[in-house]
């Protein structure tokens, strides 16, 4: 059977809500979506390979393409559409393509500050036949970020790149990436935001393995890359002030997607496990700070669908995805019991309370935000 609605707009829909309803109602009657529900990865290569045909789906069908504007491949409407996708997605027990996240991320940066980009090169990402890394971090600067020391030179059309990044998520994977390079002199001030393509000379990408086996990361290695002035995001120098721009959608949206899998991934381990009142409090404590994160991270959608500028106190929607996947993942472990450990069936349970553990440190770690929510927010001494 085939879509109730062939093309989706925004227009059809009084509210993000009447669109999950009619998304529910299209994947659940549709033969295409039926391989998905359920689906368990048994590999981050494996679950990347089949969600490609997912996210395909969804946008040939239109309704990844509602939330996103035309001059991106998208059919209109705010950022509440992509969020009710995500949580419809969760809702049916259908897997997140990986890719929609680093969308959520660098997609509405290319929109603002790199237009020229966008008719050739969104349509291909938002569809996944392209998949995008972000390269900022390296070696000696993650937290300290203004440090980095990837030098980006001019030369003829356009710029050579030599240094080295680390901990790109999916960079082997991809075919490109958003990447931070120092174009001047020292400080944020001298940096400059650029998308290079990965598969050329002078470039190597190398995975790394983490905890749990899996090719979560990867270095990227530049010597003497070549990438076209068209390429540069925004203007010269312009690089950590787009990097901030971006934390608003890395934190607050990404907080969003995350909330819809605690929770379901509660819901799961309640129905696999067998009632127990010794966890009862643990189990409602880790639900109580998933609803807190879904009721912080809604208002900034929200406020992300009105255009809103975001400041520092986003950082308090990271604060709180930090306690609600860390204490998820604790409290399914500790329900569980040996059955987690030791269940065949359970590895994907496995793999995802692995990589909960890297919550404090991803998009920004949580003694960093503690301190910008404690002097931007609170307007606390700096000592
Ligand atoms: C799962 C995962 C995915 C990632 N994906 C990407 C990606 O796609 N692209 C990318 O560029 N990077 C990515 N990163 C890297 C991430 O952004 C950095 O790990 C993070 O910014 C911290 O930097 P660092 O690892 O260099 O730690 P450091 O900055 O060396 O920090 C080490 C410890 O010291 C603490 N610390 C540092 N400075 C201070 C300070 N001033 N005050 C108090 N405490 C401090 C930190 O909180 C931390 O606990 C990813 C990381 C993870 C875990």
């Amino acid at each position: 059977m085939t879509s109730p609605v062939a093309t989706p707009t925004a227009d059809m829909f009084d509210s993000p809500s009447a669109y999950a309803a009619a998304l529910q109602q299209f994947l659940s009657t549709d033969e295409r979506a039926k391989p998905y529900i359920g689906y368990r990865p048994h590999s981050l290569e494996d679950s990347a390979s089949h969600l490609t045909g997912l996210q395909a789906l969804l946008f040939d069908s239109g309704w990844s393409r509602l939330g996103w504007p035309h001059s991106a491949g998208g059919l209109g409407g705010d950022p509440r559409f992509r969020a009710a996708m995500f949580q419809t997605l969760w809702n049916m027990d259908m897997p997140i393509p990986e890719p929609f996240t680093t969308l959520e991320i660098l997609v509405p940066v290319l929109l603002v500050f790199a237009p020229h980009l966008s008719d050739a090169l969104l349509p291909g990402l938002l569809r996944g036949d392209d998949t995008w890394a972000q390269a900022f971090s390296e070696p000696d600067a993650g937290s300290d970020l203004a440090s980095l020391r990837t030098k980006m030179e001019p030369d003829g059309e356009g710029f050579r790149l030599t240094g080295q990044k680390v901990w790109s998520t999916f960079g082997h994977l991809s075919k490109r990436s958003v990447l931070l390079a120092r174009s001047g002199g020292p400080g944020h001030k001298g940096l400059t935001m650029v998308l290079v393509d990965l598969d050329q000379p002078g470039i190597e990408v190398r995975p790394i393995r983490a905890e749990d086996g899996e090719n979560h990361f990867s270095e990227i290695f530049l010597d003497n890359a070549w990438v076209p002035a068209d390429r540069v995001i925004g203007t010269l120098g312009q690089g950590w002030a787009i990097a901030m721009y971006m934390l608003q959608w890395e934190r607050g949206a990404w907080g969003w997607l995350q909330q819809g899998r605690f929770h379901q991934r509660l819901q799961q381990a309640v129905e696999l496990g067998t009632p127990n009142p010794d966890f009862a409090q643990q189990l409602g404590h880790a639900y109580a700070l998933s609803a807190a994160l879904r009721l912080t991270t809604k208002q900034t959608v929200e406020r992300l669908a009105r255009e809103e500028q975001l400041g520092p106190e986003v950082s308090v929607d990271k604060l709180l995805l930090i306690d609600a996947e860390l204490a998820t993942w604790d409290a399914i472990r500790a329900y569980l019991g040996p059955r987690f450990e030791a269940d065949d069936s359970l590895q994907w349970l496995r793999h995802e309370y692995l990589f909960s553990r890297a919550a404090p440190i991803y998009g920004g770690s949580q003694e960093i935000q503690r301190t910008l929510v404690a002097q931007r927010v609170l307007g606390m001494p700096r000592d």
